[in-house]
């Protein structure tokens, strides 16, 4: 990366969305908040100022230029939602799942998450960096600037430091702001599944010492729990949000993917950060989370690599007055796309989202949902200056071009960091 000039201005963009508009469409609101023969000045890795473009020019008459070309200019994206540090992909299950075979099945015949959490466990912190790193890089290429990456594959202590210590190494070897979360409750690990006492002594291992060591480590943000029939129920997943509450990690959950099971209305009354997944929340979930400042949190490409027939009520979400967020869930499961872009489609072409809804949800609703309070996710002044240049006219165009390579450039704090700048080592 090179040092940053005084003063960088972007000119002639056809379209800048500043993604400080409501979260719902109306006829007079606009989420993404669209402006026409609009520029944007940087300055100390803060946005100093966006107006009409021939004010600016007059007032920073000295500024380096980038010109747009008529392309659209957006925030960087925000993709609150990912799993991105793990071993190896999973790609032989891909070709068992497209045969039809059950994912009980895989799961038995030594696949599944026990697989990644096999793999996880037998490598070293740097394997698990060195293999992190190019994922960054592509999610960086695709216009995420900021990305929140959960541990969950090591299951026990020191496992899932592991993977806390691997996220924090990556945070100053890219560009991308990493925001941690604990997942020692994304499954029972092999050694604790035989009974319900095995699990309970898990729960037991969660919130006596995992827990208080990861709070100690200052390495995690936020503590999750995957909430599901045959996972975590209720009861546990209340005690243990609250274990990590009680140690200053504020709450996420997995809730109510594939059944519902009142984890959104849990995520509420806990007063979590974001609740996530909601392919199967109930209207009462629907209701808690439209009264609360819980951002519902979706996550289409999971349900459209599973092919899944059912999706998350996004619409119904956003009517009811919920913050929504949109994120990819990156993960070698389910999910294994970087590309935020693309959820954007899925987005509007199953839940109903309009193009300018989201645009918002991948990056206001992304900051909100990380409960990040800098003004990130938004072109406003005093905002981090992370921009993505669109090689597109408008910033409906993006959702509209489904996976296309659109992405022309990325600037994080105002320095230009794709595509052609290498990660440090
Ligand atoms: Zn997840």
């Amino acid at each position: 990366m090179t040092n940053p000039p005084d003063t960088l201005l972007f000119v002639n963009a056809a379209e800048v969305a500043t993604c400080t508009g409501p979260v719902r469409q109306t006829d007079s609101a606009d989420p993404s908040a669209v402006h026409q023969c609009t520029a944007v000045a940087v300055r100390d890795g803060l946005v100093v100022g966006v107006g009409a473009q021939a004010d600016v020019l007059a007032r920073y008459p000295d500024a380096e230029q980038i010109d747009c070309a008529g392309g659209t200019l957006t925030p960087g994206l925000v993709d609150s939602h990912t799993h991105a540090v793990f071993g190896r992909f999973r790609t032989e299950e891909y070709a068992l799942r497209c045969q039809g075979v059950p994912y009980m099945e895989i799961a038995r015949r030594g696949g599944g998450i026990n697989a990644s959490v096999r793999d996880l466990r037998a490598r070293n912190e740097d394997e698990l960096v060195e293999m992190a790193l190019p994922r960054l890089a592509e999610m960086l290429a695709l216009g995420t600037t900021t990305a929140e990456v959960k541990s969950g594959y090591g299951l026990d202590t020191e496992s899932e430091l592991k993977t806390l210590r691997a996220i924090r190494r990556l945070m100053e070897m890219q560009p991308i702001d990493l925001v941690p979360t604990f997942l020692g409750a994304h499954e029972f690990p092999p050694e604790h599944r035989a009974s319900a006492e095995d699990r309970a002594r898990y729960v037991d291992l969660l919130v006596g010492e995992m827990i208080p060591a990861v709070a100690a480590s200052g390495l995690a943000r936020f503590c999750d729990v995957f909430m599901e029939p045959g996972v975590f129920d209720g009861p546990q997943t209340e005690r243990i949000l609250r274990a990590g509450l009680d140690h200053g990690l504020r709450p996420k959950l997995h809730a109510d993917e594939l059944e519902g099971s009142g984890a959104a209305e849990l995520a509420v009354a806990l007063g979590a950060a974001s609740a996530d997944h909601l392919g199967a929340v109930s209207e009462a979930g629907i209701a808690a989370l439209a009264s609360s400042s819980t951002v519902a949190t979706l996550l289409p490409a999971t349900l459209f690599f599973l092919g899944r027939p059912r999706w998350a009520p996004g619409r119904a979400l956003i009517d009811a007055g919920a913050t929504v967020a949109l994120a990819t869930d990156f993960n070698p499961g389910s999910s294994p796309t970087p590309n935020l872009a693309f959820v954007m489609t899925a987005a509007c072409s199953r839940m109903g989202f309009s193009p300018a809804e989201a645009l918002r949800a991948a990056t206001a609703g992304g900051a909100a949902a990380l409960e990040l309070a800098d003004g990130r996710g938004t072109l406003r002044p005093g905002a981090p200056a992370d921009l993505v240049l669109w090689r597109t006219a408008s910033a409906a165009e993006i959702p509209y071009r489904l996976a296309a390579p659109i992405c022309a450039g990325v600037w994080k704090a105002g320095v230009h960091v794709s595509p052609g700048v290498a990660p440090r080592r």
